[in-house]
């Protein structure tokens, strides 16, 4: 019973994590360097460089929020848009 309810409760209060759309969970994302031809270089090329990405600081995921800004908590299911109380209404 006690174990049921504490289930119920974490599924209340655990938010959806959404995998960032910007750097598909990697929690960095890459850019190009251009480096042009010069004194010192025959051919222009590119490199690679890459940063920690700003949409999700790095973590690879974040929060689902409902409109309403409060988190999408577990208890409304995978695909759940909404919060609890939103969903109420
Ligand atoms: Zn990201
Ligand atoms: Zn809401």
């Amino acid at each position: 019973m006690g174990k049921m309810k504490d289930l119920l409760i974490e599924l209340q209060e655990t938010p959806i994590m959404t995998p960032c759309p910007d750097c598909l969970g990697d929690g960095y994302v890459e850019y190009d360097i251009p480096r042009p031809h010069g004194p010192d270089r025959d051919v222009g090329v590119i490199d690679v460089g890459t940063e920690v990405c700003e949409t999700c600081s790095g973590d690879g995921e974040f929060e689902r929020l409902c409109d309403c800004g409060e988190p999408v908590t577990k208890i409304m299911g995978q695909d759940a848009e909404v919060c609890m109380e939103c969903a109420d209404e």
